[in-house]
């Protein structure tokens, strides 16, 4: 199986990149991945090479997807995401919605196994392992691994687990995926700045989709729900971005008027907050499969 190794990493998604890796559509690939601090707290298998740079949120990629064309989609199935035996936190003085409460920078590695991390002496928190930034190159230009946008990125979602399905956009040959941040548990929103960032192994199926029905992407499969996830600069505009992508999509997909479909989303839709603490906004909205599938929607 194609494994992509941890010292293949870069901090910028952007469409001229170069691949550091090449499969066909369909294969398995594993990605090593480095924790958003670039393993400098908590020192990885492989230390950086000499003279590299000191990435910030680093990503492991990216893989070029032979077949691939713009505009495909891309699907991305996360089979497994493997822990390392330790995790890292840290406060900011400077970001996030406390930073009135630290004057410095304070660290914490928490142990964690059997998928539980010890917070402290007497509690243990169950763990719920996500991928914090995964996209393809973006559009436009180039785009930095701390921010999330419509190409996917830093849109520290926690539904982006084990046993999901991710669709992404195909904006250049090959689609170039990278993936990193990875956070053993997190909660929605992010509000400190940091989930338990830990570096990894995320197993991926990948799989172009050519004429298949398009989905608004970022869009995500998970427990029974179709999930959009937009990312706008403030929140506002990030909820009723999430909620025109699915409103479009729930309308398109099953063939209702719009009057319908718009019921069906106030009756049925949830809207959460991803993250707050990243250059944009992230915002999912989450809709029934069951009842897409009612209207006779499968999805591709
Ligand atoms: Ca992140
Ligand atoms: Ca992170």
């Amino acid at each position: 199986m194609l494994k992509i190794s941890r010292e293949f990493v870069h901090d910028v998604m952007r469409a001229s990149q170069e691949a550091v890796a090449f499969c066909e559509s369909g294969e398995t690939v594993i990605f090593e991945t480095r924790d958003c601090y670039n393993d400098a707290i908590i020192p990885g298998p492989k230390q950086p090479k000499e003279g590299e740079p000191d990435y910030a949120n680093p990503v492991t990629g990216p893989l070029f997807i032979r077949g691939a064309m713009p505009g495909d989609q891309l699907k991305v199935e996360i089979l497994d995401i493997r822990l390392a035996p330790q995790g890292v936190m840290r406060t900011s003085p400077t970001a996030g919605a406390f930073p009135h409460y630290y004057k410095e920078r304070i660290v914490k590695i928490f142990p964690v196994s059997d998928g539980y991390m010890q917070f402290d002496e007497d509690l243990k928190l169950k763990l719920s392992p996500m991928i914090g930034v995964i996209g393809t190159a973006p559009e436009t230009d180039a785009i930095d691994t701390a921010t999330p946008y419509d190409h996917g990125g830093n849109m520290d979602c926690k539904k982006i687990g084990a046993g999901t399905t991710l669709y992404l956009p195909v904006n250049v040959e090959g689609a170039l995926l990278s993936m990193g941040d990875i956070h053993a548990l997190m909660g929605d929103g992010e509000v400190m700045i940091c989930g338990l960032e830990i570096a990894g192994e995320v197993t991926v199926k990948v799989t172009v989709l050519h004429d298949q029905l398009k989905v608004p992407t970022p869009f995500l499969l998970r427990d029974g729900l179709a999930m959009t996830i937009q990312s706008a600069d403030t929140l506002d505009e990030a909820a009723v971005k999430a909620a025109n992508a699915m409103m479009d999509f729930v309308t398109k997909a099953s063939g209702l008027a719009p009057e319908k479909s718009g019921m069906l989303m106030s009756l049925l839709s949830d809207m959460a907050v991803c993250q707050i603490v990243d250059p944009k906004m992230t915002v999912r909205v989450e809709f029934p499969l069951d009842i897409l599938q009612h209207y006779g929607v499968q999805m591709p």
